[in-house]
């Protein structure tokens, strides 16, 4: 007798990309989505990184989960400040604990994958591409570090076979071996699955020169908060008897200054700025009074030693 039950389709596989938005990780999608996966793409809103992608354009909702793990709010903020404070691996040529960074999204990235059961985790990763965290030493110890493998399809063919490609859960032929800093063949992938991305609106703050110089101070002192992170990155900024000052170089600084309780608001050439510490309003005072408009390079000149 045939059985009248429908033959049963097969399972879709499943993988996890890490996505920031920008070219390299949408092409992982499009890869692992020809190998028949279906894909959840987990976003980490981090504090000081890249901010301005359009994560959703050109991504297809009914074909793509989209995940975000917000770094900017509790709990994850203090325990990403604590990796920026005491980084393992050390840091590049600002305060950016590269390595450390991306074991903290990886080992948050299997957790999510190990919840949800999906097998793969992957990145858009190219070897080389970075100095920190992509030249082959610092690939091995992030992964040595994690414990699981990472798939790293734009590279893979590159680097050590993973027990994703020997188990044949992908195929190792549909996988790249793009190498370096240069960004020709992703270009050209681009072209091929007609790929819209918009180029990334900054870099990561704990990168730059000056901005991590502030923010290590901040850090030390304690004074980066869910509330006080807007203000890490407008603004001029001193301390002066233990009290940070932000001084609004524009109406959208004001606009976030003027939403903490001890401030001064902007008036008729006059910048608003946030103080740290209510005791000390006649600093800030002093403050607004020398970045008023008008010729007052002297009184200016006096608050230098104090910038952050
Ligand atoms: S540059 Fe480094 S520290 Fe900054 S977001 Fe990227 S991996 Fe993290």
């Amino acid at each position: 007798m045939k059985s009248s039950s429908k033959p049963k389709t097969p399972k879709q596989k499943q993988a996890l990309v890490l996505y920031s938005g920008g070219l390299d990780s949408r092409l992982v999608i499009k890869i692992l989505q020809e190998q028949n996966f279906q894909i959840t793409a987990l976003h980490f809103n981090l504090p000081f990184g890249c901010s301005g992608c359009n994560l959703l354009e050109g991504l297809n909702a009914e074909e793509v989960k989209l995940k975000i793990f917000d770094v900017k709010s509790e709990p994850l903020l203090s325990e990403y400040l604590n990796i920026i404070k005491n980084p393992k691996h050390g840091t590049g040529t600002g305060i950016n604990p590269c390595k450390d960074c991306k074991i903290f999204m990886f080992k948050k990235a299997k957790e999510y994958a190990d919840k949800n059961k999906i097998k793969i985790i992957a990145t858009g990763e190219v070897i080389g591409q970075r100095p920190m965290s992509q030249i082959p030493s610092a690939m091995r110890t992030i992964d040595k570090q994690l414990g699981f493998e990472i798939l790293r399809p734009l590279c893979a063919k590159a680097i050590k076979e993973t027990s994703y490609e020997s188990s044949k859960l992908i195929d190792r032929n549909s996988l790249l071996s793009i190498s370096g800093r240069g960004r020709k063949e992703q270009m050209a992938l681009a072209e091929k699955y007609k790929i819209k991305y918009s180029t990334p609106g900054g870099g990561c703050f704990l990168c730059e020169k000056y901005p991590s110089i502030r923010l290590k101070h901040l850090l030390e002192k304690n004074l980066i908060t869910e509330s006080t992170l807007p203000l890490t990155i407008i603004g001029r900024h001193f301390y002066i008897n233990n009290t940070w000052l932000v001084v609004a170089r524009d109406e959208k600084e004001s606009d976030i200054i003027s939403s903490f309780k001890t401030y001064l608001p902007d008036d008729e050439g006059k910048p608003a700025i946030y103080f740290s510490n209510s005791s000390q309003k006649s600093e800030a005072l002093k403050l607004q009074d020398a970045y008023s408009t008008g010729d007052n390079f002297e009184k200016r000149n006096k608050f230098n030693k104090y910038k952050l």
